[in-house]
Protein backbone atom coordinates (compact mmCIF):
# COMPACT_ATOMS: atom_id res chain seq x y z
CA UNK A 1 0.00 0.00 0.00
CA UNK A 2 0.98 3.93 -0.78
CA UNK A 3 1.06 6.25 1.59
CA UNK A 4 -1.93 7.80 1.26
CA UNK A 5 -3.73 4.54 1.20
CA UNK A 6 -1.67 3.58 4.66
CA UNK A 7 -3.22 7.51 6.08
CA UNK A 8 -6.64 6.99 5.35
CA UNK A 9 -7.32 3.09 6.89
CA UNK A 10 -5.60 4.22 9.80
CA UNK A 11 -7.35 7.62 9.77
CA UNK A 12 -10.71 5.71 9.58
CA UNK A 13 -9.75 3.55 12.82
CA UNK A 14 -9.36 6.48 14.62
CA UNK A 15 -11.75 7.89 16.78
CA UNK A 16 -12.95 11.65 16.18
CA UNK A 17 -11.61 12.82 19.58
CA UNK A 18 -8.10 11.85 18.83
CA UNK A 19 -5.29 13.14 16.82
CA UNK A 20 -3.01 11.50 14.79
CA UNK A 21 0.29 12.65 14.69
CA UNK A 22 2.18 11.46 11.05
CA UNK A 23 5.97 10.92 12.06
CA UNK A 24 7.95 11.71 8.96
CA UNK A 25 11.66 11.48 10.63
CA UNK A 26 13.96 10.52 8.49
CA UNK A 27 11.53 10.27 5.75
CA UNK A 28 11.91 12.78 2.67
CA UNK A 29 10.12 15.81 2.07
CA UNK A 30 7.93 14.21 -1.27
CA UNK A 31 6.95 11.63 1.30
CA UNK A 32 5.29 14.15 3.49
CA UNK A 33 3.95 15.48 0.57
CA UNK A 34 2.27 12.71 -0.40
CA UNK A 35 0.53 12.47 3.35
CA UNK A 36 -0.09 16.25 2.93
CA UNK A 37 -1.62 15.89 -0.49
CA UNK A 38 -3.93 12.97 0.97
CA UNK A 39 -5.68 16.03 3.53
CA UNK A 40 -3.24 15.19 6.04
CA UNK A 41 -1.75 18.63 7.87
CA UNK A 42 0.05 17.43 11.48
CA UNK A 43 3.49 16.00 11.25
CA UNK A 44 6.12 14.88 13.72
CA UNK A 45 9.78 14.69 13.79
CA UNK A 46 12.48 13.57 16.15
CA UNK A 47 15.37 15.84 15.27
CA UNK A 48 16.04 19.38 15.77
CA UNK A 49 18.01 19.95 12.44
CA UNK A 50 16.35 17.34 10.22
CA UNK A 51 13.24 19.18 11.49
CA UNK A 52 14.46 23.01 10.81
CA UNK A 53 15.87 21.46 6.97
CA UNK A 54 12.68 19.69 6.20
CA UNK A 55 10.30 22.61 7.36
CA UNK A 56 10.77 25.34 4.76
CA UNK A 57 10.49 23.14 1.69
CA UNK A 58 6.97 21.91 2.99
CA UNK A 59 3.45 23.75 2.84
CA UNK A 60 3.71 26.53 5.65
CA UNK A 61 0.18 25.21 7.14
CA UNK A 62 1.89 22.22 7.91
CA UNK A 63 1.38 21.57 12.10
CA UNK A 64 4.83 20.30 13.34
CA UNK A 65 4.86 18.66 16.34
CA UNK A 66 8.88 17.84 18.26
CA UNK A 67 8.93 14.02 19.61
CA UNK A 68 11.92 13.39 20.10
CA UNK A 69 15.03 13.91 22.97
CA UNK A 70 15.54 17.59 22.33
CA UNK A 71 18.84 19.19 23.33
CA UNK A 72 19.00 22.67 24.86
CA UNK A 73 21.25 23.55 22.57
CA UNK A 74 19.14 23.15 19.27
CA UNK A 75 15.69 24.00 20.58
CA UNK A 76 15.99 27.57 18.96
CA UNK A 77 15.99 25.61 15.58
CA UNK A 78 12.25 24.65 16.33
CA UNK A 79 10.68 27.60 18.56
CA UNK A 80 9.96 29.85 15.55
CA UNK A 81 7.23 27.38 14.50
CA UNK A 82 6.93 24.00 16.33
CA UNK A 83 3.46 23.64 17.26
CA UNK A 84 3.31 21.06 19.90
CA UNK A 85 6.56 19.82 21.91
CA UNK A 86 6.32 16.47 23.34
CA UNK A 87 9.36 15.63 25.02
CA UNK A 88 9.79 17.66 28.00
CA UNK A 89 11.67 15.76 30.94
CA UNK A 90 13.64 18.08 32.35
CA UNK A 91 13.54 21.55 33.83
CA UNK A 92 16.75 22.57 32.18
CA UNK A 93 15.20 22.13 28.92
CA UNK A 94 11.74 23.98 29.84
CA UNK A 95 13.69 26.79 30.88
CA UNK A 96 15.47 27.34 27.41
CA UNK A 97 12.08 26.54 25.77
CA UNK A 98 10.49 29.47 27.90
CA UNK A 99 13.94 31.72 26.88
CA UNK A 100 13.85 31.16 23.06
CA UNK A 101 9.79 31.43 23.07
CA UNK A 102 9.73 34.54 24.53
CA UNK A 103 12.67 36.14 22.24
CA UNK A 104 10.19 35.21 19.26
CA UNK A 105 7.13 36.26 21.03
CA UNK A 106 5.09 32.99 21.50
CA UNK A 107 3.70 30.99 23.66
CA UNK A 108 4.78 27.73 23.41
CA UNK A 109 2.64 24.33 23.61
CA UNK A 110 4.19 21.25 25.69
CA UNK A 111 3.65 18.11 26.89
CA UNK A 112 5.69 16.87 30.00
CA UNK A 113 7.61 13.30 28.77
CA UNK A 114 7.15 10.25 31.34
CA UNK A 115 9.29 7.19 31.73
CA UNK A 116 6.58 4.43 31.98
CA UNK A 117 8.18 1.42 29.92
CA UNK A 118 10.79 -1.10 31.84
CA UNK A 119 13.57 -0.06 29.17
CA UNK A 120 16.06 2.09 30.93
CA UNK A 121 17.12 3.91 27.52
CA UNK A 122 13.86 5.68 26.93
CA UNK A 123 13.55 9.29 28.41
CA UNK A 124 11.28 10.82 30.70
CA UNK A 125 10.39 11.96 33.93
CA UNK A 126 8.75 10.23 36.90
CA UNK A 127 6.24 11.54 38.96
CA UNK A 128 7.99 12.95 41.51
CA UNK A 129 10.11 14.77 39.52
CA UNK A 130 7.57 16.42 37.67
CA UNK A 131 5.86 17.41 41.26
CA UNK A 132 8.92 19.03 41.86
CA UNK A 133 8.96 21.00 38.09
CA UNK A 134 5.16 21.78 38.57
CA UNK A 135 5.55 22.93 42.26
CA UNK A 136 8.70 25.21 41.52
CA UNK A 137 8.31 29.42 41.91
CA UNK A 138 10.54 29.39 38.63
CA UNK A 139 8.06 27.02 36.28
CA UNK A 140 5.09 29.72 37.86
CA UNK A 141 7.07 32.35 36.16
CA UNK A 142 7.19 31.32 32.69
CA UNK A 143 5.04 33.23 30.29
CA UNK A 144 6.19 31.44 27.23
CA UNK A 145 5.35 28.04 27.77
CA UNK A 146 2.05 26.02 28.23
CA UNK A 147 2.02 22.57 29.67
CA UNK A 148 -0.90 20.85 27.51
CA UNK A 149 -0.62 17.56 29.22
CA UNK A 150 1.81 14.33 29.23
CA UNK A 151 3.26 11.84 26.59
CA UNK A 152 4.93 8.51 26.95
CA UNK A 153 6.27 5.36 25.46
CA UNK A 154 5.14 1.71 26.28
CA UNK A 155 7.66 -1.17 26.12
CA UNK A 156 8.58 -2.72 23.05
CA UNK A 157 6.96 -5.82 23.44
CA UNK A 158 4.12 -8.37 22.47
CA UNK A 159 2.98 -8.64 25.61
CA UNK A 160 -0.17 -6.51 25.18
CA UNK A 161 -1.10 -6.37 28.85
CA UNK A 162 2.37 -4.95 29.90
CA UNK A 163 1.85 -2.56 26.78
CA UNK A 164 -1.94 -1.52 28.42
CA UNK A 165 -0.76 -1.33 31.81
CA UNK A 166 2.02 1.55 31.10
CA UNK A 167 -0.78 3.69 29.27
CA UNK A 168 -3.28 2.96 31.97
CA UNK A 169 -0.20 4.30 34.30
CA UNK A 170 0.24 7.26 32.22
CA UNK A 171 -3.21 8.26 32.35
CA UNK A 172 -3.06 7.96 36.00
CA UNK A 173 -0.16 10.47 36.33
CA UNK A 174 -2.13 12.77 33.96
CA UNK A 175 -4.92 12.96 36.36
CA UNK A 176 -3.08 13.08 39.45
CA UNK A 177 -1.46 16.11 37.64
CA UNK A 178 -4.73 17.84 36.34
CA UNK A 179 -5.59 17.61 39.73
CA UNK A 180 -2.95 19.03 41.69
CA UNK A 181 -1.76 21.81 39.50
CA UNK A 182 -4.38 22.37 36.73
CA UNK A 183 -7.33 22.27 37.78
CA UNK A 184 -9.02 24.97 36.43
CA UNK A 185 -7.07 24.63 33.36
CA UNK A 186 -9.41 23.12 30.49
CA UNK A 187 -6.08 23.07 28.26
CA UNK A 188 -4.70 20.54 30.54
CA UNK A 189 -6.04 17.59 28.67
CA UNK A 190 -3.87 16.13 26.23
CA UNK A 191 -2.14 12.36 26.49
CA UNK A 192 0.23 11.31 23.97
CA UNK A 193 0.43 7.72 23.58
CA UNK A 194 0.89 4.93 21.02
CA UNK A 195 2.92 4.41 17.78
CA UNK A 196 2.49 1.94 15.07
CA UNK A 197 2.31 -1.13 16.98
CA UNK A 198 0.39 -0.13 19.77
CA UNK A 199 -1.99 2.36 19.50
CA UNK A 200 -5.13 0.66 19.25
CA UNK A 201 -4.48 -0.27 22.76
CA UNK A 202 -3.30 3.23 23.61
CA UNK A 203 -6.83 4.68 22.05
CA UNK A 204 -8.78 2.48 23.85
CA UNK A 205 -6.70 3.55 27.35
CA UNK A 206 -7.51 6.89 26.71
CA UNK A 207 -4.63 8.37 24.03
CA UNK A 208 -5.49 11.47 22.77
CA UNK A 209 -2.86 12.19 20.51
CA UNK A 210 -1.39 8.96 18.84
CA UNK A 211 1.71 9.10 17.25
CA UNK A 212 2.17 7.05 14.16
CA UNK A 213 5.30 6.72 11.81
CA UNK A 214 6.16 3.37 10.01
CA UNK A 215 2.68 2.21 9.60
CA UNK A 216 1.97 5.11 7.18
CA UNK A 217 5.12 6.09 5.93
CA UNK A 218 6.49 2.28 5.51
CA UNK A 219 9.89 0.54 7.27
CA UNK A 220 12.88 2.90 8.27
C1 LIG B 1 9.58 7.13 15.82
C2 LIG B 1 8.65 7.54 16.88
C3 LIG B 1 7.28 7.26 16.79
C4 LIG B 1 6.66 6.50 15.65
O1 LIG B 1 7.09 5.17 15.66
P1 LIG B 1 6.45 4.07 14.67
O2 LIG B 1 6.67 2.79 15.37
O3 LIG B 1 7.21 4.19 13.38
O4 LIG B 1 5.01 4.40 14.50
C5 LIG B 1 6.46 7.70 17.82
N1 LIG B 1 6.94 8.39 18.88
C6 LIG B 1 8.25 8.68 18.99
C7 LIG B 1 8.72 9.43 20.18
C8 LIG B 1 9.14 8.27 18.01
O5 LIG B 1 10.44 8.57 18.14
Amino acid sequence: MNISDNLIKIKAEIPAGVKLVAVSKTKPVEDILEAYNAGHKIFGENKAQELHAKQPQLPQDIEWHFIGHLQTNKVKFIIPFVSLIHSIDRMKLLREVNKQAEKVNRVVDCLLQFHIASEETKFGLNINEAVEILSSEEYKKMENIRICGVMGMATNTTDESVVRSEFSNLKNIKEQLKEKFFGNSDYFCEISMGMSGDYKIAIEEGSTIVRIGSAIFGAR
